[in-house]
C-alpha cells in the first residue's frame, strides 16, 4: 500500500485555500485544510470535499464525444480535434471570421494552462466574436479600473486584515471567501476586525451571512447603491471630511467630484434607497473619521443598472478619504507573476467602446462583447451573424441572462464544440465535446487570484494524479485546436503555436516568475509545497498607475455623463417585487451540483421572501411558488424569512438541471430552478452592457 499527502491550492473558487489531500493506492482518502499554508492557515469550506466527488464522478466525461442524432459516440482525440478545427475553419471561410464565437467560462481563470492557451486560441481564431464570464458579473469593476487607473486589471483589494472600518456593498464574503478579494477564511478575518474594535457595515437587501456579523446592516433597495454612494460623498464634502492626503498630489478631478455630488443629499436619495437619511449621514461620518477604513463592493453592485457607476464611486469614496494605497484601505498587490506589468509593458492595458455590437450597439470591453448580446448575435441574420461557437469551461445556459433564450439560440447553430468535463445544459447543444482532465490531474498556479489577494503569496503544485490514459489538459485541447487552425494561417501563427505547445504552460510560468518583481523560480516554489509568504500589501502609487501621466483620474467623462441617467430614475416608483441573487456555501456556480456531498441535505434552491410579502399573497414556507418575469417563469419552493427586505425576493444562481439529454445524474435528482430563466438580457447597464441580475422585476404567486 502506498500512502501520501499532496498539498495544493483548491482551484474551485477565488479563495485559493491550501488543501492537504491524503491518497492511498491512487485513491483519495481524505481532504483537509493545509494548516501550513501561510495564507489560508488551514481554512477550507465544504466545497473542497467536492473535489473528490468531481474527480471520481462517473458522469464526468473522459473521452471526446461526437453527437450523432440523439446519441453520443466516443471518438479519438485526433479525430475530434481535426473535425472541430475543420468545421470552424469551414464556417469562417464561408461566412467570415466573426461567424465563429468563443465563450470562456469562469473556471478558465482558475486554470493557468486554460487561461494562457485560451488567449493563444483566440488569437489564432482571429474572430471578434469573443465572450466570457467577465461580462456576467465583474466588468464594471474592470471598467472603473481602466478609466481611473489606466489598466483594466489594476483592481484595488481591501486590506481587510489591517482595517478598522469595512464597508461592504452587495457582497457576501463570509460565503464567497472574497470575490475580486481573495481572502481565505474571511469570517475569521472579520471577527478579528471586530475584536480589535473595528466596525463592519454591510449594505445589502438581504441579511446575508456577512450582514449577520455586521455592526450595522443596511437593507438597501436593489439598484440604488450608486445613489447611496453619491450621498455619502455629498456628506463628506459638505462636512469638510475630505482627506485625500498624499493622493491629492497625483489625482485629477477632485473639484469635479465636489460639484457632482452637491445635489445628492441624504434627504434626496433616502426615499429611493429605502434607507433613513440619518443613517446615511452617520455612515459617511463614521467612514471618513475611522483611523483606517475601506469600501468594497461586489456582484450585488456590479450586476445592476448602474454597476459601472457603483464601481467607480466606491473607488472615489476610498480616494477622497485617503483610503487608497494605504494600510487598512484599498491596496494593490505585487504578485510573483505580474501579468499587469507584463501586459502594460507591451501596451495591453485594456480598452473600452472601440466598437459596438452588431445587433444592439452595446460597447466592447477588452475585446469582448457583453454576454447579454450572444443570443441575439446568433439569432439575427446578416453579415457577422454568429453561426458557430466554442465554449470552454462555461455553461451560459444557466449562468448568462435569459439563459433559456440562449439555449434555444445554441440549438440553431451550424456547429458548436464544447471543451467541458460534463454533458450539461449548454454542452448538450454541441456536435463535439472535448473533455479536459480534471484539476487534480493538472499542475496548478494561480496567475489571477494571487493578483487579487489580501496578502502577497505564491503557491505552485504539480498534478496529483497522472492523466487518465489518453486524457488531455485544457491547454492541450486549446493548443491542439489552435495548431490545426494555424495551418490555415500564416507562418507566424504556426510558429507561435508550435513553440507554445512545445514549452507548455509550465514553461511559460517559469518565465513569468523569472520576469516578475519577486524574481522567484519555479524550483523554489516546488520546494515549498505549502506556498510562500511574500508579505502584506504595500503602497505602490503613483508608480503602479498605468495612465500615461501616472495620475489618478477621479472623474472620467464617460462615468460623469452616466450620472444624469441615475438622476432621471430618482423619482421612479419601484416595482412591487424585485429579484436578487444568492451565493450558497455548498454551491459553485452551475457546475458542482453533481457532487453528492455538496447537494445532500435541505433544499437550497428556494425563493426567499419577507413575511409581509408572503402574507400579502397568502403564501407560506415550503409551498411551491411560481415566479414570473418579462422573459420567463420558474417554480421554486418558498422560504419565508425576515432576512429579506420587504419587496425583495432572492434565488440562488446556477441551478436548473431540468433539460433532457443532460448527463448529470446527481444534479438531475435535485434540479432546482434557474434564476437566469428570469433575468432579462434586454435589461443591462447601458454604459457597459452588463446585465441586470440583481433587481429584476418579478411577480410571485402560489403554484
Ligand atoms: S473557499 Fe472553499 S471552494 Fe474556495 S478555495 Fe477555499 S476550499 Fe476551495
Amino acid at each position: 500500500m502506498t500512502a501520501a499527502t499532496h498539498y495544493r491550492a483548491c482551484h474551485l473558487c477565488e479563495a485559493i485555500c491550501g488543501v492537504a489531500i491524503a491518497v492511498e493506492d491512487g485513491r483519495i482518502t481524505g481532504i483537509r485544510g493545509d494548516v501550513e499554508d501561510p495564507f489560508s492557515k488551514g481554512h477550507i469550506c465544504p466545497k473542497a470535499l467536492g473535489l473528490q466527488d468531481v474527480h471520481e464522478d462517473k458522469d464526468r466525461l473522459r473521452r471526446p464525444l461526437r453527437r450523432e442524432g440523439s446519441t453520443w459516440r466516443e471518438v479519438s482525440w485526433d479525430e475530434a480535434l481535426d473535425e472541430a478545427a475543420g468545421r470552424l475553419a469551414e464556417v469562417q471561410a464561408e461566412h467570415g471570421r466573426n461567424a465563429v464565437a468563443l465563450y470562456q467560462g469562469n473556471p478558465t481563470v482558475h486554470n493557468y494552462g486554460a487561461l494562457l492557451f485560451g488567449q493563444l486560441f483566440a488569437k489564432v481564431l482571429r474572430s471578434r466574436s469573443l465572450y466570457s464570464a467577465t461580462s456576467v458579473d465583474q466588468l464594471p469593476h474592470m471598467l472603473a479600473s481602466l478609466l481611473m487607473f489606466g489598466h483594466q486589471l489594476l483592481l484595488p483589494v481591501p486590506d481587510v486584515d489591517r482595517t478598522d472600518f469595512f464597508l461592504v456593498l452587495g457582497a457576501n464574503p463570509v460565503v464567497s471567501n472574497g470575490s475580486l478579494m481573495t481572502a481565505p477564511g474571511i469570517e475569521a478575518r472579520l471577527r478579528k476586525l471586530k475584536a480589535r474594535g473595528g466596525r463592519l457595515v454591510v449594505v445589502d437587501p438581504r441579511r446575508t451571512e456577512t450582514a449577520a456579523l455586521a455592526d450595522l446592516p443596511l437593507p438597501i433597495r436593489p439598484g440604488t447603491d450608486a445613489l447611496l454612494l453619491l450621498a455619502l460623498l455629498q456628506v463628506i464634502h459638505e462636512e469638510a471630511l475630505l482627506t485625500p492626503g498624499r493622493l491629492a498630489d497625483f489625482t485629477d478631478g477632485l473639484g469635479v467630484i465636489a460639484d457632482l455630488v452637491r445635489p445628492f443629499t441624504p434627504e434626496l436619495v433616502a426615499p429611493a434607497a429605502g434607507l433613513a437619511a440619518g443613517a446615511i449621514r452617520g455612515l459617511a461620518r463614521d467612514f471618513a473619521t475611522a483611523p483606517r477604513a475601506v469600501a468594497y463592493g461586489r456582484v450585488g453592485v456590479s450586476t445592476q443598472a448602474f454597476g459601472a457607476l457603483c464601481a467607480w464611486l466606491i473607488n472615489v469614496l476610498n480616494i477622497v478619504t485617503g483610503r487608497l494605497d494605504t494600510a487598512g484601505g484599498a491596496m494593490f498587490t505585487r504578485p510573483a507573476v505580474d501579468l499587469l506589468a507584463l501586459a502594460g509593458r507591451i501596451g495591453q492595458r485594456g480598452h473600452f467602446d472601440k466598437g459596438r455590437s452588431r445587433v444592439r450597439g452595446l460597447p466592447e470591453f477588452g475585446g469582448e462583447w457583453p454576454v447579454a448580446t450572444l443570443a441575439e448575435e446568433i439569432e439575427t441574420p446578416g453579415t457577422g451573424q454568429v453561426r458557430a461557437l466554442i465554449t470552454a469551461a462555461g455553461n451560459p445556459v444557466l449562468s448568462a441572462p435569459n439563459g433559456a433564450r440562449l439555449g434555444r439560440a445554441l440549438a440553431g447553430l451550424e456547429f458548436m464544440v464544447a471543451i467541458d468535463i460534463y454533458l450539461n445544459e449548454t454542452t448538450r447543444h454541441a456536435q463535439l465535446i472535448l473533455p479536459p482532465s480534471f484539476g487534480l490531474e493538472q499542475d496548478h498556479y494561480d496567475v489571477v487570484f494571487h493578483t487579487l489577494a489580501v496578502r502577497n503569496t505564491a503557491r505552485y503544485a504539480p498534478a496529483l494524479f497522472p492523466r487518465d490514459g489518453g486524457a488531455r489538459a485544457d491547454w492541450q485541447i486549446l493548443g491542439g485546436l489552435a495548431a490545426r487552425l494555424a495551418r490555415r494561417r500564416g507562418p507566424k501563427a504556426r510558429l507561435t503555436c508550435a513553440l507554445l505547445n512545445r514549452v507548455g504552460p509550465r514553461g511559460v510560468l517559469r518565465l513569468l516568475l523569472r520576469l516578475g518583481p519577486r524574481g522567484l523560480s519555479l524550483a523554489e516554489l516546488e520546494r515549498s509545497p505549502h506556498g510562500v509568504d511574500l508579505g502584506p500589501l504595500e503602497p505602490c502609487l503613483p508608480e503602479r498607475l498605468f495612465t500615461p501621466e501616472h495620475r489618478l483620474r477621479l472623474a472620467p467623462q464617460r462615468l460623469l455623463d452616466d450620472v444624469a441617467r441615475l438622476r432621471e430614475g430618482l423619482a421612479a416608483v419601484p416595482p412591487a417585487l424585485q429579484l436578487i441573487g444568492r451565493r450558497e456555501l455548498r454551491s459553485n456556480n452551475s457546475w458542482m451540483h453533481n457532487s453528492v456531498r455538496l447537494t445532500k441535505g435541505p433544499e437550497r434552491c428556494t425563493l426567499q421572501m419577507h413575511p409581509d410579502d408572503a402574507t400579502a399573497r397568502g403564501l407560506s414556507t415550503g409551498q411551491p411558488v411560481r415566479v414570473r418575469s418579462r422573459v420567463g417563469e420558474i417554480v421554486a419552493p418558498l422560504e419565508v424569512t425576515s432576512d429579506m427586505r420587504p419587496g425583495v425576493v432572492c434565488l440562488p444562481h446556477g441551478w436548473g438541471h431540468r433539460y433532457d439529454g443532460v448527463r448529470l445524474g446527481v444534479a438531475q435528482q435535485r434540479p432546482g430552478a434557474s434564476a437566469n430563466d428570469l433575468t432579462d438580457d434586454a435589461e443591462v447597464d447601458r454604459l457597459c452592457g452588463t446585465a441586470v441580475l440583481n433587481g429584476v422585476t418579478v411577480q410571485v404567486s402560489g403554484e
